[in-house]
């Protein structure tokens, strides 16, 4: 994690507590602070840069001056010599500033999203669970770009622009007061226009920005769903509506661009504007001999250099309002806490003895929401094994998700080793859990990287091992690659069955304390299923397990079994008992008996 945060703990930094309210300025002045080494170095540059080149008209008018009296030609030749000497320190500073400057903009462009991943990592699921993945990744990407074009780029003439007008007016109040008057009225209609269109464009900026993340939600989605996309035959629906939304960004682009493109022709214009002024009020003072032609020539010069910054304004404006938007899109990930977070004094996992207990534990996903889990409790010992079943969206993967802290009770506890598991950090606590989920998921690397996931400093002999025990070696073997074939996005390049055991793997190759099993080989067949769990036998002897599965020959064997209905355990005990008492689950059990026996005709 980057230290740029920390740029509040300096306490002779009074802005920062201020600016922060406004929240994503405060965090831009934050970046700012946290280099303003580099950031006041190179501000003297640019101010060295400017000074030099201020210098130029105003030697050009003394050389024009000692032309008109006649003086040696030394002097003339005095004065030319510095010109050169000013514009060529001038470029060479100006070129200096600039790579300070924009290496600080880059530095801060790392900082952000570093900052911004390690967040991310760390924001619970329910976060995500009403964010759109293509919105986060435009803001990872673009909003972060246009911060390093303000921190950069918008810096350095923010800075300059200023420098430029202050000096001018300076050199030019130093020549002539009346004619400087005539300029600076000329400037307020600029500072006026500047005002007219900086809420436009920064309204327009956000628009595009937003715009943008709606667009790459859309593309995000359609790409990772593309077999659902094919399927259904929505190539062409789709198509047109990533048109709309294209379209949509076009008509906004070209609003941006139409109000950033005013600009310029209105500053050229203004620009021109004061030429023609200074020519007509200053023809008309040289003529009542009120100034010379060298002041009149000095401040063509002047003019002649604010014609950059002048054009430019439109260009800066926009990238101002540009990063100030995309810093608030960012703070507005930033301001998320993450809630499943690392207790302040995290307990130790020490005594093991006790399992996993819950107790009295209700759940809600959206918090007030209807309850997904009621009053759950029951306790799996050490080393036993306990077995969940129940309809489709009865509760049952929810509870799994409650022991890694996926998410937090509503109400009730969860221990793990006798200990609430809000007490313990959040490493410890997952460190010790190994999760075969039901939705499998693998990144898009290889088989071996995949499951060493579980246990990073994993031997290959192990990770052989573990792919035997899930009957996946003899699979991997004819592989083009072996254990370093890459399993493409999603594990897309594998069976479902193939994805499933080898999370699996992955779950017992870290060879965890407990072990959750979310009906994680619902898609191989049910001998194989057996064949798998019994080969996994001597690994799962000491293991504390939480097994869900669908099929009866699984469950039979666990030391309890819950039933779940609609969030409650409607019944429980072991496989004999639960029979005997001819509930839910010994209808259920009579039923996949039938249905098993019909299979077999
Ligand atoms: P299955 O056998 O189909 O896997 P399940 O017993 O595992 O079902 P859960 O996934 O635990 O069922 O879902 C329990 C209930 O919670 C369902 O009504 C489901 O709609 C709801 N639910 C699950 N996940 C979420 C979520 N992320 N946000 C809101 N509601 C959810
Ligand atoms: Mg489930």
């Amino acid at each position: 994690m980057s230290t740029y945060r920390e740029a509040s703990k300096y306490p002779n930094f009074q802005g920062a507590a201020f600016l922060s309210i406004m929240a994503g300025i405060g965090r831009l002045i934050e970046c700012l602070w946290q280099y303003r080494r580099r950031y006041l170095l190179g501000g003297l540059c640019l101010a060295g840069t400017t000074s030099l080149l201020m210098m130029v008209p105003w030697w050009v008018r003394a050389a024009i001056e000692v032309i008109e009296r006649g003086d040696p030609e030394s002097e003339l030749g005095g004065y030319v010599l510095l010109t050169a000497l000013a514009a060529a320190g001038g470029g060479l500073l100006r070129g200096i500033s600039r790579s300070i400057i924009f290496n600080a903009g880059r530095n801060i462009e790392y900082d952000l999203r570093n900052d911004l991943f390690a967040h991310l990592e760390k924001l619970p699921l329910s976060y995500y669970q009403s964010q759109r993945t293509g919105d986060l990744m435009s803001r990872a990407v673009n909003d972060i770009n246009a911060v390093r074009m303000l921190l950069g780029p918008g810096f350095l003439n923010l800075v300059n622009t200023p420098l430029y007008f202050g000096y001018a007016a300076v050199f030019m109040f130093a020549m002539n007061v009346q004619l400087t008057l005539a300029v600076a009225a000329c400037l307020t209609l600029l500072i006026w226009v500047f005002g007219q269109f900086r809420g436009r464009i920064q309204r327009a900026s956000l628009r595009v920005q937003r715009q943008m993340s709606r667009m790459s939600a859309h593309v995000q989605e359609n790409l990772s769903g593309m077999h659902v996309v094919k399927a259904y035959v929505q190539a062409e629906p789709q198509t047109a509506r990533f048109a709309g939304l294209n379209d949509e960004y076009r008509v906004r682009s070209m609003d941006l661009a139409r109000c950033r493109g005013m600009i310029n022709p209105l500053m050229v214009a203004l620009h021109g504007l004061t030429v023609l002024v200074v020519l007509w009020y200053g023809g008309w003072l040289i003529l009542r001999q009120q100034t010379g032609v060298a002041d009149l020539v000095a401040f063509f010069l002047y003019l002649n250099v604010l014609a950059w910054p002048m054009a430019a304004f439109g260009w800066m404006i926009s990238l101002i309002e540009r990063g100030r938007a995309a810093m608030e899109r960012l703070e507005e990930i930033f301001e998320v806490e993450p809630s499943i977070a690392d207790p302040e004094r995290p307990a130790p996992l020490t005594d093991r003895e006790r399992g996993i207990e819950f107790e009295n534990v209700s759940f809600a996903y959206n918090g007030d929401g209807e309850a997904a889990l009621r009053d759950i409790s029951f306790v799996v010992p050490p080393g036993r094994k306990v077995a969940i079943v129940g309809r489709t969206g009865s509760g049952k993967s929810t509870l799994t998700h409650l022991i890694p802290r996926l998410y937090d009770v509503t109400s009730g506890a969860v221990r793990v080793g006798g200990v609430d598991i809000r007490s313990l950090s959040l490493e410890e606590l997952r460190g010790a859990i190994g999760y075969a989920p039901q939705d499998p998921f693998l990144f898009s690397t290889s088989i071996q990287e995949n499951l060493r996931f579980g246990d990073a400093g994993a031997t290959e002999q192990e990770v052989r091992r573990v792919l035997g025990a899930a009957d996946l070696e003899s699979e991997v073997e004819v592989f083009p690659d072996g254990l370093d074939t890459r399993v493409g996005e999603r594990g897309i390049a594998l069976s479902g069955g193939q994805k499933q055991r080898a999370t699996l793997a992955r779950a017992i190759l870290a060879d965890p304390e407990f072990l959750i099993l979310d009906d994680c080989l619902s898609s191989v067949d049910s001998q194989t299923e057996q064949r798998i769990l019994h080969g996994f036998e001597s690994v799962l002897k000491d293991k504390t397990c939480i097994i869900i599965s669908h099929r009866m020959a699984v469950i039979r064997e666990a030391d309890e079994i819950l039933v779940l209905e609609e969030g409650r355990i409607v019944e429980r005990g072991n496989h004999e008992s639960l029979l005997q008492a001819g509930g839910v689950y010994a209808q259920m059990y009579r039923r996949q008996q039938m249905s098993d026996e019909l299979d077999e005709l």
